[in-house]
């Protein structure tokens, strides 16, 4: 397994306090539009990392199968009560630098408001690329440290960091800012290119969120998406990122699905209370339709 530290949202009502009454339909809504822009809607499988509550799987219903992924079985338990048992979903409660999946199992993937948290990106985007196939599209948001509020703070001497150096800015413990081109250059290495880039999120100030109705904000921000092709001073940026190597599709019906996290053996049996490896003998236990994997 892995020993870096994750950032737990075990027991959070991060949906409910964050999203649902703290005043966020602006990002919300702004985001639903960078995601359909850059991402297939349909397809055999796809993965979703750091799911939480499902706020965006809605999003995601051509696909003939969406997999849920989350650290905290608690995020994934109010998304299974959102969405339902319906055998087009499966909750899995996993960490990122070990999924226990089979390689090449997915089409497509959404890590949406995830990355910002993690201390060892390359290590995640490896095991995200392996569980994909050649051309299956990757959705990557990131928290964007060369942004304007972080670009005047420094002009104005307000901020010690400067937001146009490398390196990622660690704002609050587990909380990291990124430079776009680290991103590109760890997508890269990980057997990615990178397509589209969409920033999101031009008028994340609350004096506008306050002063301008919603839709017309989420209006021009949809206008302004696409400049993230040429550069991105947004709090967020969407990347589209694509798998290298020849097409490939998913498969239907595969006869390896699960992967153990602990010795990485593809020897899994499934039976209704849990997930059994018959390599090292770990029992990973189904609990109320969610896959217990870390
Ligand atoms: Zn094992």
């Amino acid at each position: 397994m892995s020993d870096r530290p994750v950032c737990d949202y075990e027991g959070s009502t991060y949906q409910n306090t964050f999203w649902e009454k703290g005043g966020r339909a602006y990002e919300d809504a702004v985001e639903r539009i960078a995601l359909r822009k850059l991402l297939p809607l349909k397809g055999t499988r796809l993965l979703e990392i750091g799911a939480g509550a499902g706020r965006l799987t809605n999003e995601l219903l051509g696909y003939q199968q969406v997999v849920l992924t989350d650290y905290s079985s608690t995020q994934l338990e109010q998304a299974r009560q959102r969405l339902g048992n319906s055998p087009q979903f499966k909750y899995v409660a996993a960490n990122v630098y070990a999924l226990p999946f089979a390689p090449a199992l997915f089409d497509a993937a959404s890590m949406v408001r995830v990355i910002h948290h993690l201390v060892d990106v390359p290590a995640a985007l490896v095991q995200v690329r392996e569980v994909l196939t050649p051309g299956a599209t990757y959705l990557l948001e990131f928290a964007n440290k060369q942004n304007l509020k972080a670009i005047a703070r420094w002009l104005s001497g307000q901020q010690k960091w400067n937001p146009f150096s490398r390196g990622a800015v660690e704002f609050v413990a587990l909380n990291f800012d990124f430079h776009p081109q680290d991103i590109q250059n760890w997508l890269e290495k990980a057997d990615f290119r990178v397509g589209h880039r969409r920033t999101v999120s031009h008028y994340r100030m609350n004096l506008l969120k306050l002063a301008i109705p919603t839709d017309f904000l989420v209006w021009l921000d949809s206008w302004a998406q696409p400049t993230g092709d040429w550069w991105q001073v947004t709090p967020s940026v969407f990347v589209q990122a694509i798998a290298n190597g020849m097409p490939a599709p998913a498969p239907q019906n595969p006869n390896q699905f699960w992967r153990c996290p602990t010795c990485r053996s593809l020897d899994m049996v499934e039976t209704p209370e849990a997930v059994h490896c018959q390599h090292c003998g770990k029992v990973w236990e189904i609990r109320d339709g969610i896959y217990l994997f870390k």
